[in-house]
């Protein structure tokens, strides 16, 4: 490894665990400089009036963000944590040392996918190396079952499977590589002293006491452990419904979304826990769920800006029909005439995490009750939730609004029976609503006078 320096431009992988990205530039460089761009277009307001990174996310963020910080400094590295466009920082940081290496987590989202494209194109002479820390499968594992070129090639829609039932009786007969250690010891850094990119102190995103979860590998693998050591996987097909409990459901996605659990660590552990308290449709089921997950990132891979466009993959013309802001603003404040939306909205807005069925009964309430755009939920999802993932987030918004890889051709959820299953005393109602409170729609006009 003659004269070898390389930039880690780390993304959704803050993790030293199982990160095949890490591990190879270890094994390759003299030298490496570790980077963390926070894009600013995220803190701007979006075309949807939201703001791609929310308060609840970025404090997690933050706190991944020191943490991995801090594992380095054990390391004698160093994480350079920036406020900056990454493509254009990363060039100006190429041009004035002498990086031989760029490496990458595979891109899953389109916004990402391109800037990945971007520097490569413009840095010719510099070896791009991309490794995949998302997925459970690497696309050659796919493959190999016979889907074509449907895990890999950017216009592979045609053999893509355009349902989940199709993806998993694929995925079941495949294997995937088990975790890999943390690294122990890293390259010497190189300084980013002489550039004026604007720091970022995590520290300063991190302001809220009692956040609904810590953020970072270690309180990751924590709550894995912790889970894992409980008997709640043996319960867990049964309670994952539940709206409002810890315990009940996995909260797994909050540490996948920026990488601080590897999705292979998290399964070798359900694999762990099956051997010692045998397999059962229970505890089998978070399996079911994780390929769900997987299913959603090679779509939004495969599918591209598809995954943001009105008509989605199905390209199914939607009416858009005028904007009701007052409706998005009671959708979102939680005000809506609908109780159990209500109630989930406060939740989201509170703590940052909704459960499973609660983002179900809200998207359907905003797409079939409200007769908003898809898209505007799903903007306010990824603006407040926690776990925000770009595939699961627009996926699963599409699966709802029928314009994605639901073979139903879309869901929408009776609010009142959803209420009487899963929230039969009201507790969860009571407890982020007043019951009392009644919320009409449509009592202002267009530029907002109350409508008498
Ligand atoms: P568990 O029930 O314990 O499931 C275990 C794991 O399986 C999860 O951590 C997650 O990784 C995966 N999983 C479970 N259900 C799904 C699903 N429907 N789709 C994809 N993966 C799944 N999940 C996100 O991680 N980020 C998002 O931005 C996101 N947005 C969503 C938006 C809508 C409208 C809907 C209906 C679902 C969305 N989901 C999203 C999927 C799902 O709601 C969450 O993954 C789950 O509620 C997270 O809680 P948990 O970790 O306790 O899940």
């Amino acid at each position: 490894m003659a004269n070898t320096t390389g930039l880690v431009w780390l993304s959704d992988d803050l993790r030293l665990h199982d990160n095949a990205l890490i591990t190879r530039a270890a094994q390759e460089c003299e030298q490496l400089i570790l980077c963390y761009f926070v894009d600013p277009r995220q803190l701007k307001q979006d075309q949807y009036g939201c703001q791609a990174l929310g308060l609840h996310r970025r404090q997690f963020l933050a706190e991944s963000l020191q943490y991995l910080s801090d594992q380095l400094v054990e390391l004698e590295q160093r994480l350079n944590i920036f406020i900056s466009e990454p493509v254009s920082s990363i060039e100006a940081i190429c041009s004035n040392l002498p990086v031989t290496h760029i490496y990458r987590s595979k891109p899953v989202a389109f916004n990402e996918s391109q800037d990945w494209l971007r520097l490569r194109s413009s840095l010719p002479g510099i070896h791009c190396v991309s490794e995949e820390t998302r997925c459970l499968f690497n696309a050659q594992d796919l493959e190999i079952m016979g889907a074509g070129k449907g895990f890999n090639a950017q216009s592979s829609t045609d053999t893509f499977p355009k349902t989940f039932s199709k993806f998993r009786r694929l995925a079941e007969r495949c294997s995937y590589p088990v975790p890999t250690q943390a690294v122990t010891s890293l390259p010497p850094n190189i300084s980013l002293k002489a550039f004026n990119f604007e720091p970022l102190n995590p520290a300063l995103w991190i302001v809220n006491n009692e956040p609904y979860a810590r953020g970072g590998e270690i309180a990751g693998l924590d709550h894995l452990q912790t889970y894992m050591s409980s008997d709640a996987p043996n319960q867990y097909k049964s309670t994952r419904n539940t709206f409002d409990s810890w315990e009940e459901s996995s909260k797994w996605s909050l540490w996948l979304a920026n990488g601080a659990l590897s999705v292979r660590e998290i399964a070798q552990a359900l694999r762990n826990f099956q051997a010692m308290h045998g397999k059962n449709e229970e505890n089998d089921w978070l399996m079911f769920e994780l390929l769900w997950r997987e299913y959603f990132q090679w779509y939004a891979r495969a599918f591209n800006q598809k995954l943001f466009l009105l008509n989605g993959i199905a390209n199914k013309k939607q009416q858009r029909g005028s904007f009701y802001a007052q409706r998005f603003r009671q959708w979102c404040s939680g005000t809506t005439p609908y109780p159990v939306v209500n109630a989930c909205m406060r939740q989201l807005n509170a703590t940052g995490y909704m459960s499973n069925r609660g983002r179900q009964i809200a998207a359907s309430a905003l797409i079939h009750e409200l007769g908003l755009d898809w898209r505007c939920g799903a903007a306010y999802f990824e603006q407040q939730l926690i776990d925000y993932d770009p595939a699961s987030n627009w996926g699963n918004w599409q699966y709802i609004a029928g314009v994605g890889a639901d073979p139903r051709g879309g869901r929408q959820f009776n609010l009142e029976k959803q209420t009487t299953i899963y929230d039969p005393d009201g507790a969860f109602i009571n407890r982020w609503t007043n019951p009392a409170d009644k919320y009409p729609l449509d009592y202002v006009d267009a530029a907002d006078w109350p409508i008498a």
